[in-house]
């Protein structure tokens, strides 16, 4: 392996990489959007300054990793050299299998091509292909560069040699792989969402507040971040859709998402990036303050 192409230079697409052409593979983002590039390279210059800054990396280091990336905005030239590709472009259905596709059609017929998909199936992202066994997820977390796991899915034909491969290829590029089969949710999210959603009916039903909730697994359980906090961060529209895939997947009422849930997605208070969820963003400091309607 040597040329990676990553489709898609949003959150995921730059962090992705950041971690390849860090670790002296070719990279290729592609991206629809020329803007879109231009930021994920002005964010991975920023986050590598960071780490020389912190004395991780020399500024060589710094200069090496950026020469060994390029861009493009057309797919079908973006990975014509790859090995793999690593698609994390927008978590829609109908664009991933339009991007699988064309990635079959004009990637070399040995390439393994992998989706970062948060929860849509592997099997039938791979079923857009002539090469389904060559199907995998590579489910990286966010922020990549940061984050140590990857959850490498298999896809119901995903063959024992790819995912080998996958799960060697991770740990070449400094994570800790874990192997999960093609069911809503793979393993992390299917774990997560249903806490958090459970810390949110306990919020709903006025067990406690939302600093106590939050404290509670904090220092009882030793989690970095409350579940309350964490949701703000994920996003609460993606926190709904992962739990609407878990619930359409399995059918089961535990995974039904919780009408408190729904409520602030529908009033568009969707966490960090709206600059309210549970908590409030807009005061421009680290602090963490509860938001107004849990005061
Ligand atoms: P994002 O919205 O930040 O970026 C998506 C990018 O894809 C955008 O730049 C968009 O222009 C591009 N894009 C859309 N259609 C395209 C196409 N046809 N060809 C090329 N590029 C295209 O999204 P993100 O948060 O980086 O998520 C990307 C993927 O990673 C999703 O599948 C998501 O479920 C998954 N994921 C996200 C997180 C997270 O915390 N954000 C964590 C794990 C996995």
């Amino acid at each position: 392996m040597k040329n990676i192409t990553v489709i898609g230079a949003g959150t995921m697409g730059n962090g992705i990489a950041h971690v390849f052409a860090m670790n002296g593979y070719q990279v290729t983002i592609v991206d629809i959007a020329q803007a879109a590039l231009d930021k994920a390279l002005k964010t991975i210059g920023k986050n590598l300054d960071r780490m020389v800054t912190k004395e991780r990396i020399s500024a060589a280091d710094k200069d090496a990793t950026l020469a060994n990336i390029s861009t493009s905005t057309e797919l079908a030239t973006g990975v014509t050299k790859a090995d793999l590709v690593v698609e994390a472009a927008t978590e829609n259905v109908d664009i991933k299998l339009k991007i699988f596709a064309s990635m079959d059609e004009h990637a070399p017929a040995s390439a393994i091509l992998a989706s970062n998909t948060s929860s849509i199936s592997i099997t039938k992202i791979a079923a857009a292909t002539k090469r389904p066994a060559q199907v995998i997820g590579m489910h990286f977390m966010n922020p990549v560069p940061v984050m140590k796991l990857v959850e490498v899915i298999r896809g119901y034909a995903t063959s024992d040699e790819v995912t080998t491969t996958i799960m060697e290829l991770s740990k070449k590029i400094g994570k800790v792989p874990t192997e999960a089969n093609d069911y809503p949710g793979f393993v992390a999210n299917r774990v997560l969402l249903p806490m958090i959603n459970e810390a949110m009916y306990a919020l709903l039903e006025g067990v406690a507040g939302v600093q106590e909730i939050d404290t509670v697994m904090k220092l009882g359980m030793g989690h970095p971040m409350g579940p309350l906090q964490l949701a703000d961060f994920i996003g609460l529209d993606v926190c709904l859709s992962i739990l609407n895939v878990l619930h359409d997947g399995f059918g089961r009422p535990k995974y039904a998402p919780c009408p408190l849930l729904v409520n602030m997605v529908m009033a568009g208070k969707l966490g960090r990036k709206s600059g309210e969820g549970f908590y409030s963003y807009s005061h421009g400091t680290k602090e963490l303050i509860v938001a107004d309607s849990f005061k």
